[in-house]
């Protein structure tokens, strides 16, 4: 089946107001020529609206870096995904590996932050993911099937799921594209035993250093639909090379 490449920007806690207004414009005029390709930047909550505004007539989509598992209430610093929906997202991070090992993540909130997403009418982008220890343990299957465990068997319909191996996130190191695309065939497989039909369709990115130099490689694999870019992200050129080379 082929499914349509979906490149993904997390701009992480960076850019002021006026730097987000000016990447964002950069990528609208830049996009226009990439067609076959779902394009989606996510900047930091407070620079959302800043970005909307360049991307509403472009084919850049807008999402959020992480949302509140609770639609509404006493939640001090929350975002519900109702207000990510006013401001313009339709896709949303959940469980990146930072909000996971900085601040305490659990695969179970992941999972609910996840089906939030999807009741109020968001795609949530799933992140999944082994540390170089249980890598290096030969555990990498268990780590990713202990992530989805909390996922109920309908969780994964309009779903984006994002391979991201810890240790290549933001260190210059990269998974080889077999690498990649072994842990891309394994999450697929997993899905296939709960949900056929979401592991035909849903897109499986992988994430960790991908740079304009790398990009194709790593996502010729059969399973591999695209990426999550951080650090290539924040240069125009550079995120729009690679989602070229998503093609
Ligand atoms: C990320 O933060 O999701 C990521 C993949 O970062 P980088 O591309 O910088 O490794």
């Amino acid at each position: 089946m082929s499914r349509r490449p979906l490149v993904v920007g997390n701009w992480k806690m960076n850019g002021s107001m006026a730097s987000a207004n000016e990447l964002s414009s950069s990528l609208a005029r830049g996009a226009q020529s990439i067609t076959d390709v779902d394009i989606v930047v996510c900047p930091s909550h407070l620079l959302l609206s800043a970005v909307a505004n360049p991307l509403v007539s472009s084919n850049v989509r807008l999402g959020a870096q992480t949302l509140s598992e609770f639609d509404q209430g006493a939640y001090t610093g929350e975002t519900s995904a109702s207000t990510l929906v006013e401001v313009g997202c339709t896709y949303v991070i959940v469980g990146h590996s930072e909000r996971r090992h900085l601040f305490g993540e659990s695969s179970a909130s992941v999972a609910e932050k996840s089906n939030a997403a999807v009741s109020a009418g968001l795609i949530p982008i799933i992140c999944l993911g082994e540390t170089q220890v249980e890598r290096n343990q030969g555990i990498t299957n268990r780590v990713i099937e202990s992530q989805l465990a909390p996922f109920g068997p309908d969780a994964f319909r309009n779903v984006v799921i994002a391979y991201e191996p810890v240790w290549a996130i933001g260190t210059g190191e990269t998974a080889s594209p077999a690498q990649a695309q072994e842990v891309h065939a394994f999450i697929r497989s997993s899905l296939a035993k709960i949900d056929s039909t979401a592991a035909e369709t849903t897109r499986i990115l992988y994430g960790g250093s991908v740079k304009p130099d790398n990009a194709a490689e790593l996502f010729a694999g059969d399973d591999v639909d695209g990426g999550l870019i951080g650090g290539a992200s924040l240069k125009a050129d550079d995120f729009l090379a690679i989602c070229r080379a998503a093609l």
